[in-house]
């Protein structure tokens, strides 16, 4: 029996665990005790992670060798991987060849490592020469990156897990943490046990499992957050509860913001969101006045045609309070995926670069082109994940390359999404499971090695790096992601850069870390402190310069920002209402969420029968009323339309959901809900800063099927 350290695919939490292995075969798993994202705990998909490496579902749930098929609609074909790597070479360089490099695009996950993300955008940027390469964390994170920039002025998450224990009043805010990110939600309790006087704010349309938790809840109409925020901070400046003198030495453009906020008084502000003057109130002034405030936010807030404006709108409330940069307190953003961080970090983002820097930045771009050993990068604007796929549709993307994703299940507006990979002349999917929606657009399909198979590092949402490791080998013929990746590229280059040396001679993920390191030295980010054999000694938190020796737990304390003046700045954005409208065809508010055992498009936790029972039946969740008015039956099947599909599905009466909203799970595709799943429903048009599209607002009709 042998223990292997190693770190959870699932969420943003990023827990240790310990895998247990025999004769090459995973046997258990528990958590790590000395990790100190979860000190031993683990949640049910945590939990359960040995099930999803049985020999049965590594022998009937997992892709084995590459496949190929002649033509769309064919079966797929096995070969080898010398001949799928040349033929997929031989095509991407001849579409290069004939439309230019952004005719290529790259759609890859904040499911990867670090060490795959690296490979990934040198290979994109350097080799290929496009800067079309985006994430699926643009449908969980970019509003928070582009938020933290604009206030703080770099994409740091300023808490951390600690602060959980330290917060007298905690502000959640478009997160269902019990569920979504449950060890969290479990330190919180423990916190909340041994200091009964904390104070629990939760901001959110449903009343949660989390929000039942809560001493005040404020069940606010969808979209309406920045509504929310203006209000508490009108509420704030004319009862006194801000922090004149923090404002005053550490901000820049309170005025223009409270002049917007004059405009928005709590009774106003109360009426927009649906909720009681009172309680706007009482949460602005537990928000300002408690000796420490901690907000936690995540997709509520993030996946919005305004996410940017409702993140700049919560750090506002922080600054104008002073209620930031000491244990306890301070806006933190919680990731979704495991990498999410990873990828903002090595700028394996169409927005982003390496290092926290900018791809419209020339020197930004010089500074990178160095250290790859690459002439210069690209300097045309990278299509985001919408836009991407919307190019493919137009026909002016040709390839699209996909790793650890899929799009056919994940993105919104699903008829746009699947137009666009049939219009595509070439579909790479790297992924580990077989059976997934997107497989049957692939014209190559390249098996990867997964969880408890692969090396290398993760980032969580509190900044903490830790290290994953492999305790098995990959069946049959998959590979590493990296590895995939850097195989292709050493064919691409014979061509692209012949007789120079070569960008992907690297051997292992240590290497291509180390090269992501080099990238973060100056930086914000800075982790030229760190080595993979610390981090498999202690995680650590960035950054970690070369004179340190180990993380820093919070950033700003002493009130110095990451702008070029050293000062936060108070972002002046109005209240938008959502892009969908709410009219007598579409008359109900449609929100998504997770399930409490399931992850993403459930190609892993869907493996596990006893994750499977927790809710298995999928449906759609309307107040009870809202069904009585319509002549919907509890149980009976609803057609659900929106501006964008329909789906037929069973009416779920649900009383946590408010009378003219309506609420469905994220996760269910169409092998178990037939059509095109979930996403058929789903709003694309995104935020016109961070382009993460708003799949938390839909308008929706509904009637008997
Ligand atoms: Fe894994 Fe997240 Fe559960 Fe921790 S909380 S065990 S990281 S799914």
């Amino acid at each position: 029996m042998t223990d292997t350290r190693s770190t959870c695919p699932y969420c943003g939490v990023g827990c240790g665990v310990i895998i247990e292995s025999d004769a090459g075969q995973i046997t258990g798993v528990r958590g790590d005790p000395d990790h100190p994202a979860n000190f031993g705990r683990l949640c049910s998909k945590g939990s359960t992670l040995h099930l999803t490496a049985t020999p049965i579902v590594l022998q009937t749930k997992r892709l084995h060798h590459p496949q190929h098929r002649a033509a769309r609609g064919d079966e797929l074909q096995a070969l080898s991987w010398d001949e799928a790597n040349q033929r997929i070479a031989d095509k991407l360089l001849s579409l290069r060849a004939d439309h230019g490099p952004d005719a290529i695009g790259f759609y890859i996950s904040g499911q990867l490592l670090t060490e795959d993300y690296h490979a990934f955008n040198k290979l994109a940027r350097g080799l290929v020469g496009t800067n079309n390469i985006d994430s699926n964390s643009r449908l969980c994170m970019s509003s928070a990156v582009v938020g933290y920039k604009q206030s703080l002025g770099s994409d740091a998450p300023p808490a951390c897990y600690e602060d959980l224990d330290r917060a007298d009043c905690l502000f959640i805010t478009g997160s269902n943490m019990a569920w979504a990110h449950p060890i969290l939600f479990r330190r919180i309790e423990a916190a909340r046990a041994a200091r009964p006087e904390m104070k629990i704010i939760v901001v959110d349309p449903r009343r949660t499992e989390t929000a039942e938790f809560a001493d005040l809840h404020l069940q606010i109409q969808p979209g309406t957050d920045v509504a929310l925020c203006l209000g508490m901070l009108h509420a704030m400046v004319w009862e006194g509860w801000i922090d004149a003198n923090f404002i005053a030495e550490h901000t820049e453009g309170f005025d223009a913001l409270k002049a917007l906020a004059r405009d928005m008084p709590p009774a106003k502000a109360a009426r927009q969101c649906g909720i009681s003057e009172a309680d706007l109130l009482q949460a602005a002034r537990w928000f300002a006045t408690s000796e420490a405030t901690l907000s936690l936010y995540c997709m509520g807030l993030n996946q919005s045609t305004s996410g940017t404006a409702k993140n700049t709108a919560l750090i506002n409330l922080h600054l104008a309070s002073g209620q930031i940069g000491r244990p306890g307190a301070g806006p933190f953003s919680l990731t979704g995926q495991p990498n999410a961080m990873g990828g903002r970090e090595t700028g394996g983002m169409a927005t982003l670069l390496p290092g926290h820097r900018d791809p419209t930045d020339a020197d930004h771009r010089a500074e990178i082109a160095r250290l790859w050993g690459v002439d210069a990068l690209p300097a045309t604007a990278g299509k985001t994940a919408v836009e991407l796929f919307e190019a493919a549709a137009r026909g002016e993307v040709k390839a699209l390359w996909l790793a650890c994703t899929n799009p056919a299940q994940s993105l919104p507006n699903q008829a746009l999404v699947r137009a666009a990979l049939e219009r595509c002349e070439l579909v790479i999917l790297q992924e580990a499971f077989t059976g997934t929606a997107t497989a049957a657009y692939a014209d190559f399909v390249l098996p990867a090695a997964t969880w408890g198979e692969k090396e290398g590092t993760v980032t969580n949402s509190e900044r903490r790096i830790s290290r994953v490791r492999a305790a098995i080998l990959p069946p049959g013929e998959a590979r590493p992601d990296w590895q995939i990746a850097r195989d292709i590229a050493q064919r691409l280059e014979v061509q692209l850069r012949p007789g120079l040396p070569s960008l992907f001679g690297v051997e292992g993920p240590e290497a291509l870390w180390l090269e992501h390191r080099e990238a973060t030295r100056g930086r914000d980010l800075d982790i030229t402190g760190l080595t993979y054999a610390m981090l498999e000694r202690s995680p650590q938190q960035w950054p970690c310069p070369e004179a340190e020796s180990q993380g820093r737990a919070r950033l700003y304390q002493d009130s110095r920002f990451a702008t070029a003046n050293g000062r936060a700045r108070f972002v002046s954005r109005p209240f938008a209402a959502a892009a969908d409208k709410i009219d007598a065809s579409f008359a109900l508010a449609l929100t998504t969420g997770r399930m409490r055992d399931q992850w993403h498009g459930m190609s892993r936790s869907g493996a596990v029968p006893r994750l499977m029972a927790f809710d298995a039946r999928p449906a759609v969740r309307l107040n009870p009323q809202d069904l009585a008015r319509r002549g919907l039956k509890d149980g009976g099947l609803g057609k659900l339309t929106t501006r964008r599909g329909s789906l037929v599905l069973p009416m779920q009466a649900d009383e946590t959901v408010a009378c003219g909203q309506a609420y469905v799970p994220m996760h269910w595709g169409a092998e178990f809900i037939g059509g095109d799943g979930i996403n058929a429903l789903t709003q694309d048009a995104f935020c016109p800063d961070a382009r993460q599209p708003e799949l938390k607002f839909s308008a929706m009709n509904v009637q008997p099927a």
